[in-house]
């Protein structure tokens, strides 16, 4: 019996990218790469190379070249005219590009350990002021105290754009949540084995609580299934671990989600925190491994109060719905409300904040690092153990 196809959603741009290279190909090109100049990748350069490899940023096939990343900053669009909100680029240090020509191969290394090879098609300056450029445009702020920008002023002055072809997997890939590092390829088969035909993407760094549920749920009434593909790259030092996120993913879905309605996956991007920009990157990189809609909750991909409540939702917007390809689903905020005995929103209950549970971020952080376990209304008793566990372990460690 074939494989079912799925071709329900076209990757963006119109093919699926794959950069790995197999077999004896393979072999070749990482004996030869030894001998070429070493690149070390940062944490978020791993990130990013897995993900070109694997075809979650297709159309990108390597790292940005100068028109596709002016044409990024300044326009949210590739050369080609194809929607693409994000910069990924490789920056390296002064000393280094000093060794590089364009035109030449390069090795692009984990530590020692050479990963792809890099063909260098361009070289070209990543000083101050275009950064803070990017900073603006990408960012929408040019201070340091936003993560985001504050990563992107620490890096190298001199960009390398140019196609990468992948010959060994970043370490990540094998000790990371290997059996959840599903690609896209390997997505869109198991979504059509388990027979859908439409699938919501949900994006979160963060545990899920009854408000997410909610909201995924509600999701859930209107398609086939449901991805719950949580990041688990570079993230903020106060967000809660990824292994115990994954572990509390793992205990909801086992008690409250019906199994063959739910995909459990791990983005290995790193987050920007570039709110508005971010959500559009998300959503295209959810097409790329098979949804057709994604949840865009408020202030997706936000830090601090950089961006309007709304920014990220109204971003799609701009852009016809065919340029994004897959539709976002725009939710309000959600919450436990006393008075109507179950999880709500604004936009569904008539009654005040005096009958709603809230709870903020970092009053959850308190609470757990307090040794406290999160109210009912709020949080699953089963999530609620596993984060306290998680948390308390932290502590000891
Ligand atoms: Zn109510």
């Amino acid at each position: 019996m074939s494989e079912p196809y799925y071709d329900v959603i076209r990757p963006h741009g119109g093919t699926l990218v794959d950069r790995v290279l197999r077999g004896e190909m393979q072999e070749a090109v990482r004996e030869r790469a030894e001998q070429m100049v070493k690149v070390p990748l940062d944490q978020m350069g791993l990130s990013d190379l897995e993900l070109i490899a694997t075809g979650a940023l297709s159309p990108l096939t390597g790292f940005m070249c100068k028109a596709n990343y002016g044409r990024c900053v300044e326009e949210m669009r590739l050369t080609s005219g194809v929607v693409w909100s994000i910069p990924v680029t490789l920056a390296v240090e002064s000393d280094l590009a000093g060794r590089i020509q364009e035109g030449q191969e390069v090795a692009l290394c984990e530590g020692e350990r050479v990963l792809a090879v890099m063909e260098v098609a361009e070289k070209y300056p990543y000083g101050q002021e275009v950064k803070e450029r990017e900073a603006r445009e990408v960012y929408r702020t040019t201070e340091e105290a936003h993560p985001g920008v504050a990563r992107l002023y620490g890096r190298g002055a001199t960009l390398l754009g140019g196609d990468v072809w992948l010959v060994d997997w970043p370490s990540a890939v094998k000790t990371e949540f290997p059996e959840l590092r599903h690609t896209p390829a390997q997505t869109r088969r198991m979504f059509a084995r388990r027979g859908w035909r439409s699938a919501v993407g949900f994006q979160t760094r963060n545990p899920i609580h009854r408000a997410h549920e909610y909201i995924q749920k509600t999701a859930l009434e209107i398609v086939d299934g449901l991805f719950l593909h949580p990041l688990v790259g570079e993230t903020k030092k106060d967000d809660i671990p990824a292994d115990v996120r994954i572990a509390s993913y793992q205990a909801i879905l086992r008690d409250y989600y019906p199994a063959e309605r739910v995909l459990l996956g791990v983005f290995p991007a790193a987050m920007r925190y570039a709110g508005p920009r971010e959500a559009i990157f998300h959503a295209i990189a959810r097409k790329n491994y098979g949804c057709t809609h994604f949840i865009v909750g408020r202030d997706h991909a936000g830090v601090g109060t950089y961006y309007g409540t709304y920014d990220a939702q109204n971003i799609f917007d701009q852009f016809s719905a065919d340029e994004i390809g897959i539709t976002p689903f725009k939710f309000e905020h959600a919450f436990y409300c006393k008075k109507c005995g179950t999880i709500v929103s604004a936009k569904t209950c008539p009654h005040g904040k005096d009958d709603w549970v809230f709870l903020s971020g970092t009053q959850v952080r308190e609470m757990l690092a307090r040794g406290e376990l999160l109210p009912e209304e709020f949080t699953r008793p089963q999530v609620a153990r596993v984060l306290l566990e998680g948390v308390q372990r932290q502590k000891e460690a």
